[in-house]
């Protein structure tokens, strides 16, 4: 399930293959994935405009053009690959653009959970608003964390998941950012320490860069648009580790289920204080 890091190296990776170029045709095979717009709309919508960037907001790519945005969310299993015309584009195509420089942009998705649509007005993509913080722009201040925990009465890892405090945050790096802050994912939110909330600020983006730094994570399928898988998985603390040691204190690692999600930590040096 692509988080942050991998969105981020997906998108570093079709920014440079994509920039600048123009979209002379577009084809969209499993309309649910667009509603409420259909393959049509969206077709006609996207001929002839220029490509201005690609950027990413929490786990959202947009696909920013002259005259209006394209917003594509991955979800489980969706993917993106730049190719030349007539290249084999392999299983699961799901949508393609083509570009003006013999190349098109194929969306792969094996599950068929992702989303695109396209927005002609950038200040009216609603899936943008209910995000939080950007976790490696934003710099945020425990007091300004604390004011948005208050009042909240999810556990802290459920929370992270959410979105609304800080945006492309998933499964993996939840667990994995819980346990470098020492604090237990199954505290309610609002009651985190001050020193908890400090760790936490520190430990999200440092896990989140690390995680970049190699691509990723890739656990079955995952790879960049170059094709390179990320490797991650390997640096992991917590993530599938349950009956382990924990590499800070010993004890074994415990895997819980939260919100219908599995979250690792350590039942030692991660107790609830
Ligand atoms: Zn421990």
């Amino acid at each position: 399930v692509p988080e942050l890091p991998e969105v981020e190296t997906v998108v570093r990776g079709i920014r440079p293959k994509l920039t600048g170029l123009s979209i002379t045709g577009a084809r969209f095979l499993v309309p649910r994935q667009l509603q409420p717009q259909t393959p049509r709309v969206v077709a006609k919508a996207l001929m002839g405009r220029r490509i201005r960037g690609v950027r990413r907001r929490g786990k959202i790519i947009l696909i920013e053009l002259n005259g209006g945005t394209l917003l594509v969310h991955l979800r489980m299993t969706g993917s993106l690959h730049v190719r030349p015309i007539g290249a084999d584009n392999g299983d699961y195509e799901r949508a393609r653009m083509t570009l003006d420089n013999g190349t098109i942009l194929v969306f792969r998705d094996p599950r068929t959970l992702g989303i695109l649509r396209f927005y002609s007005d950038s200040d009216t993509i609603e899936p943008l608003r209910r995000l939080g913080w950007e976790p490696l722009e934003d710099e945020v201040s425990a007091e300004q964390v604390r004011e948005r925990l208050a009042r909240r009465k999810l556990a802290i890892k459920p929370l992270l998941l959410d979105q609304s405090l800080w945006a492309g945050i998933g499964n993996i790096y939840a667990s994995e950012a819980l346990w470098v802050a020492s604090v237990d994912p199954r505290k309610k939110a609002s009651s985190l320490t001050r020193p908890e909330i400090e760790r936490l600020i520190k430990s999200v983006p440092r896990v989140l860069r690390a995680a970049l730094h190699c691509g990723g994570t890739t656990l079955r399928d995952f790879a960049d648009p170059n094709g390179r898988r990320g490797s991650y998985q390997r640096e992991f603390r917590v993530y599938g580790r349950q009956g382990e040691p924990c590499f800070r204190c010993g004890r074994p690692i415990r895997k819980i289920v939260q919100a219908q999600r599995s979250t690792y930590f350590c039942s030692g040096c991660q107790r609830r204080r």
